[in-house]
């Protein structure tokens, strides 16, 4: 349960270092000169401040299951850094070794150092892992469909979820749904078409863009859609800037 989730106060505060080694910002001498100074007299601020990256975190896969999106995503976004968020402590294991396996198989290439998993409830802590605007793309591929009208509070994209999506979006940045259940699919159209910071974007555009075609195919219960030979359900939609203050 949550209470053994860890997550940062702010997004500041979040250590990434570990997770994308190869994009660890070099310190510069000033910075190194300065650290040397305070190393003893204050070595809580050290532990405070964790290692900056080259560049931040920019696209999110929620609820990434297995990872099958992240390792696709990972050769056709070569300059993006992408992170998956997964609740499951088991599945988030999973994708962690099945990167580290990925990684040291491609070492030569330098392939798979641009994706991470991290755990995390989604429905809970995303403004404290993002920064207002941080993000480019937000993927929500084949999210529980949680049937029951009861439960419909369980679902990922709601009225307040979709504030927090807009926040941690930059204005142009896209939502990816994908789902084969057609009332959840109607249920997220309704949602956020319903939300000021949205717009849908056009079938020609959604079809033009090779990140669909990855999403349609590469998510494990994608797959097993395809199996079953289900119907999938695609939308898109875009964040508007945000209108200015009267
Ligand atoms: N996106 C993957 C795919 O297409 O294969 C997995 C789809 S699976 C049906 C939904 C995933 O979302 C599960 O792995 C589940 O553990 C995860 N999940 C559900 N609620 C979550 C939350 N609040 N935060 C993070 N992950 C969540």
């Amino acid at each position: 349960s949550d209470h053994k989730l860890i997550y940062p106060p702010h997004p500041e505060l979040m250590n990434w270092s570990s997770m994308y080694p190869h994009y660890v910002a070099e310190e510069g001498p000033a910075d190194q000169a300065q650290t040397d100074a305070e190393v003893l007299p204050d070595r809580d601020s050290e532990v405070l401040k964790p290692k900056k990256l080259t560049q931040d975190v920019e696209v999110a896969d929620i609820g990434c299951g297995f990872g099958g999106l992240l390792v696709a995503l990972a050769p056709a976004l070569p300059d993006k850094l992408i992170l998956g968020l997964e609740i499951r402590v088991s599945v988030t294991q999973f994708v962690e070794d099945r990167i580290k396996a990925l990684r040291a198989q491609n070492e030569e290439q330098k392939l798979y150092r641009n994706i991470a998993v991290l755990r995390a409830n989604t429905m809970k802590f995303m403004p404290n892992f993002f920064t207002k605007g941080q993000l480019s793309k937000i993927f929500i591929c084949f999210p529980d469909p949680h049937f029951k009208a009861r439960k419909h509070k369980q679902r990922i994209v709601s009225t307040t979820l979709n504030s927090e999506y807009a926040y941690v979006l930059q204005p142009s940045g896209i939502v990816y749904t994908i789902t084969d259940v057609p009332d959840l699919h109607e249920w997220m159209v309704g949602h956020f078409e319903a939300h000021p910071s949205f717009e849908r974007v056009s079938e020609e555009e959604q079809e033009a863009d090779p990140c669909v075609t990855i999403m349609r195919t590469e998510t494990e219960e994608g797959k097993k859609v395809e199996r079953n030979q289900g119907k999938k359900y695609v939308a898109l939609y875009r964040r508007l800037e945000d209108p200015p203050h009267e």
